[in-house]
This record gives C-alpha cells, sequence and structure tokens, in this order.
C-alpha cells in the first residue's frame, strides 16, 4: 500500500482518526477514537530523538497531521522545546519526539500521522 492508501485507513468517513491514538515507542496513548481531523499541511519536524541526546538538526517535511483545537483533549502528551511560536510535542511516557508541534499563536495541536502508532 502507498503512504496515501494507509492515511485512508487511518480516517473515518468525516475525516476524524478511526483509530485510538499511541505512542510508538511505549504504551501510552494520546488521543481517543475520533478525537482529531485529518489536516494535508506541509511542516518540516525533527527527526525523533530520545531525551538526552540534544536537538536534532535534521528535519523531515511530513504532510499529514491530526488536527487537535484543544490541548485538553489529549489523552497523554508531553512537550519538548519551543522554537518561535511552535512547542513541539512529545511523548508523556517516554518523552521521544517530537511527534507534533502545537502553535502558540492558534493553541491548534499537530500529529504527525507517521509517527504514533494506530490501534
Ligand atoms: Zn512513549
Amino acid at each position: 500500500m502507498s503512504d496515501k492508501d494507509i492515511t485512508a485507513t487511518r480516517k473515518d468517513a468525516e475525516g476524524k482518526n478511526k483509530n485510538k491514538i499511541y505512542c510508538t515507542f511505549c504504551t501510552s496513548k494520546m488521543l481517543n477514537a475520533g478525537a482529531a481531523n485529518f489536516v494535508n499541511i506541509e511542516f518540516a519536524l525533527p527527526y525523533i530523538h530520545s531525551k538526552g541526546e540534544g536537538e536534532a538538526n535534521q528535519q523531515e517535511t511530513i504532510s499529514d497531521y491530526w488536527l487537535v483545537e484543544d490541548m485538553y483533549t489529549f489523552e497523554n502528551i508531553g512537550v519538548s522545546h519551543t522554537v518561535g511560536n511552535v512547542k513541539y510535542l512529545a511523548c508523556a511516557d517516554c518523552e521521544r519526539g517530537p511527534v507534533g508541534w502545537h502553535d502558540l499563536s492558534s493553541k491548534k495541536s499537530y500529529i504527525a500521522l507517521c509517527r504514533v502508532k494506530h490501534e
């Protein structure tokens, strides 16, 4: 399956996440099913690193994200460093990330589909 096909299986008819969303490295649950809306937006996220490895300086452009309107929608979410208007989001338990970003001016959060587990 292409990435596009895989993305299509992740969302329901309304474009919301069909499955619960978990951290790929541990059992931490980030979002319940139906809590986020699919959006196509290009944003460069630094590569995943664990805490202590320092800031990754390489980035990857990702375009498939789950939009979360309100931070309180998350079951669990952690924050890592802030760059300008952007706060990077990480797993609340194992602190690996970034899995997405939070826009400090719009208060919206975006979780990269390819950085999380759908179950
Ligand atoms: Zn985790």
